[in-house]
C-alpha cells in the first residue's frame, strides 16, 4: 500500500466557477484520488477556497457583508457544488483559517532567519477616499502614448504599452471613481527568489517524469529576460493574514497582510492540519504527510492545476519551502492543464458566457458532465465545449454504449431467468475470449490511470463497455435459450458479473452511475479485478439482483438547441 498526497489548486473565493474552472484542477484530481483508493492505497486529498487578496474585499463590499461573512458564506456556496459534483475531498478548507495563519507567519519567520527576505520601500498610489493604497489594476487613467482614456495602471489595453501608475494622466480609483489620490512611500517584504534560482533549477531538472507543460513554464520564468526575480510577499490591505515574523511581530510592517499568492500554497498544508482539527486528530497525524522527518517519507505528492497556476507551483511555493530550511514535503508530479473554451470562445465569468457549476447540476446529474469533461480534459492542448458534443457523448459513451449493456443484461435475465445469478452451463471459448480481452484492457487502463492519462483512461475505459455489448451481440443469449438454455444461463451469469466489474472500474468517472450499478448488483463489494477470472465470478449462483432504474436518459436536440441559446451570455 502506497500513500499518496493529492492537491488541487484552491478556486477563489469570489463567485461560482465554471467547468473550465472545475475540469482545469479539482475534478482531474478527484478522479486520481478515487482510483489511488480503489487499489488500496492510503490517500489523503485536498483542496480549499483561496480567500485573501482585493478581490474578495471588493465582492464583499459589492454583496453589502463584511469580508469575513462573505467569504464564509461562499466557502458554504463552493462546498455544496463541490459536494454536488462528487469531489471526495477529505477536507475542503479555507485559506482564511488560524491553522493558515500560523503556518504562513511561521514560513515568513524561518525564510527571514535564513536571510532570505529583503525590505523594500515602494512609491505607490494611496487613494484618500477609499482609505487604501491602490493595486495598479484598480487605478484607470489617460495613457501618455495613445491617449485612450481607460488604461490600466499597469498597461494600455489599446496600445498595450506597459504602464507605471504614475504615468497616467488624470489618474482614478476604479473602487470609489475618486481622483483624490496622493503618492505615497510604503515598505514591503520580498522573497528573494533569486538567492533561491540554482536550487529551484536543480529540484526541476531532476524531474525527469514532468509533463512538458509543466518544466517548459517553469524553465520559461527561470531564464526568460533577467531571470527568475524577487517577488513581493506582502500588501497594504485590511484583508489578510497578519505580517508577523512567526510569533512575533514584525516592526515597521503592522497593519500590512501577506500577499494572496503567498499565503494560498501554504493552504495545502494549513488544510491538512485542518482535516486533523475537524476530526479529532493529533499533529501527529497530518505532520506524517507534510514533514520527511516525521513520516512523510514514504509520501508521493502529486499537484493538479491549470498552466496559468503552474508559476507559483514550480518556484514561488517551492522557493517557499526549500528556504524555510525545514523537510516539508515538495511536490513529486505536478499535472497541469490546458485551457478549456466554450462553444467557438472563451469561458467568462464577468459575462456569464457558459456553463456554471451551479447550472450544470441544474439541469443534468453529475455524472453526465464528469464524464464529458475528463473524457475531453485538455491535456496536450486546449479543447471545446459545443453542445453538439457533449450530447453526442453522452447518448453514445454513457446511454447507448454502458446503459443499454446494463438495461439488457438485466431487464432479459429478469424475464426469462428470475432475479437471481442462474447457475447452468459452463465457460467456453467465447467467455475465455472475453476474459482475456477484458484482462488486457485493464491493465492498460491501470497504466493510463497511473501515469494520469486523463483522456487515455477515459477511452479505455469506453473500449472496457464496448466489449460487453459485443460479447452480448455476438453470444445472443436470447437465440441460445431457445436451444441450449444452460448456454443461455452461462453468458448471463458472466454478464451480471461484468455490470459489477464495470461498477468498480467506472467509479472513478461516474461515481454515482457507479453505485446504481452495484447496489443493483445486490454487492457491495469493490475489491479492484486485478484477477479477472476471479472478479468475473464473484458473484455466484443464485445470488440476488435487481433490474436498475434507466442508469443514463439522452439528451434531445430540442434541449440542446435550448440549453446552447440559455448559457450564450449573460448569466441570470
Ligand atoms: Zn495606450
Amino acid at each position: 500500500m502506497a500513500r499518496i498526497l493529492i492537491t488541487s489548486a484552491i478556486p477563489y473565493i469570489n463567485g461560482i466557477k465554471h467547468l473550465g474552472n472545475l475540469v482545469g484542477s479539482q475534478l482531474p484530481a478527484d478522479l486520481f484520488a478515487r482510483y489511488m483508493r480503489a487499489r488500496g492505497n492510503e490517500v489523503m486529498f485536498i483542496c480549499a477556497t483561496d480567500e485573501h487578496g482585493t478581490p474578495a474585499e471588493l465582492a464583499a463590499a459589492k454583496a453589502g457583508k463584511p469580508v469575513a461573512e462573505y467569504c464564509a458564506e461562499m466557502h458554504e456556496v463552493q462546498a455544496d457544488l463541490a459536494r454536488g459534483f462528487r469531489l471526495s475531498f477529505d477536507h475542503f478548507g479555507r485559506s482564511s483559517s488560524q491553522r493558515n495563519h500560523r503556518l504562513t507567519q511561521h514560513f515568513a519567520g524561518q525564510l527571514a532567519d535564513h536571510g532570505l527576505i529583503r525590505e523594500v520601500s515602494e512609491k505607490m498610489i494611496f487613494s484618500i477616499d477609499d482609505n487604501r493604497f491602490l493595486p495598479d489594476r484598480y487605478i484607470e487613467g489617460t495613457c501618455p502614448n495613445c491617449g485612450y482614456d481607460s488604461a490600466r495602471g499597469d498597461q494600455c489595453d489599446n496600445c498595450t504599452k506597459q504602464l507605471d501608475p504614475t504615468d497616467l494622466i488624470n489618474p482614478h480609483s476604479t473602487i470609489s471613481g475618486s481622483t483624490n489620490l496622493e503618492v505615497r512611500e510604503t515598505k514591503h517584504l520580498y522573497l528573494m527568489q533569486r538567492a533561491l534560482r540554482d536550487r529551484l533549477e536543480a529540484w526541476i531538472d531532476s524531474k525527469a517524469d514532468w509533463p512538458v507543460l509543466t518544466t517548459s513554464i517553469a524553465k520559461k520564468w527561470l531564464n526568460d529576460g533577467d531571470g527568475l526575480q524577487d517577488r513581493g510577499i506582502t500588501r497594504d490591505l485590511h484583508w489578510g493574514i497578519p505580517v508577523m515574523k512567526g510569533d512575533q511581530s514584525w516592526p515597521g510592517m503592522e497593519g500590512k497582510v501577506f500577499y494572496v499568492w503567498f499565503d494560498a500554497p501554504i493552504e495545502y498544508i494549513a488544510g491538512t492540519a485542518e482535516w486533523a482539527d475537524a476530526n479529532g486528530k493529533q499533529n501527529a497525524d497530518w505532520e506524517r504527510w507534510w514533514r520527511t522527518d516525521k513520516g512523510a517519507e514514504d509520501v508521493t505528492y502529486y499537484q493538479f492545476m491549470g498552466k496559468d497556476n503552474v508559476p507559483f507551483h514550480t518556484l514561488s511555493f517551492p522557493a517557499t519551502i526549500l528556504g524555510s530550511g525545514e523537510p516539508w514535503k515538495l511536490v513529486d508530479y505536478l499535472k497541469s492543464f490546458n485551457y478549456l473554451n466554450y462553444d467557438g470562445g472563451q469561458f467568462s465569468t464577468s459575462r456569464g458566457r457558459g456553463v456554471f457549476m451551479d447550472q450544470a447540476l441544474s439541469i443534468l446529474p453529475s455524472d453526465y458532465w464528469r464524464w464529458w469533461l475528463l473524457s475531453h480534459a485538455p491535456e496536450s492542448a486546449d479543447s471545446e465545449f459545443t453542445w453538439e458534443n457533449f450530447q453526442a457523448s453522452v447518448n453514445k459513451d454513457l446511454a447507448d454504449v454502458l446503459g443499454n449493456f446494463v438495461s439488457r443484461v438485466t431487464k432479459f435475465a429478469k424475464s426469462k431467468l428470475g432475479e437471481a445469478v442462474p447457475e447452468g452451463g459452463e465457460f467456453g471459448p467465447q467467455e475465455t475470449a472475453l476474459i482475456a480481452e477484458l484482462g488486457a484492457r485493464i491493465r492498460d487502463y491501470e497504466g493510463y490511470m497511473n501515469a494520469i492519462e486523463v483522456r487515455k483512461a477515459a477511452a479505455e475505459l469506453r473500449a472496457i463497455w464496448v466489449i460487453g455489448n459485443e460479447y452480448l451481440q455476438a453470444a445472443a443469449p436470447w437465440s441460445a435459450i431457445k436451444t441450449d438454455p444452460a448456454r443461455a444461463e452461462a453468458m448471463i451469469r458472466l454478464s451480471l458479473n461484468l455490470i459489477r466489474v464495470y461498477a468498480i472500474l467506472s467509479q472513478p468517472f461516474i461515481p454515482d452511475a457507479a453505485q446504481a450499478m452495484m447496489a443493483a448488483m445486490g454487492s457491495d463489494d469493490w475489491t479492484w479485478p486485478s484477477d479477472v477470472p476471479e472478479a468475473i465470478r464473484a458473484l455466484p449462483a443464485g445470488h440476488a439482483f435487481t433490474v436498475p432504474e434507466n442508469l443514463f436518459r439522452k439528451i434531445t436536440d430540442e434541449e440542446r438547441a435550448d440549453w446552447q441559446q440559455r448559457f450564450a451570455g449573460k448569466r441570470e
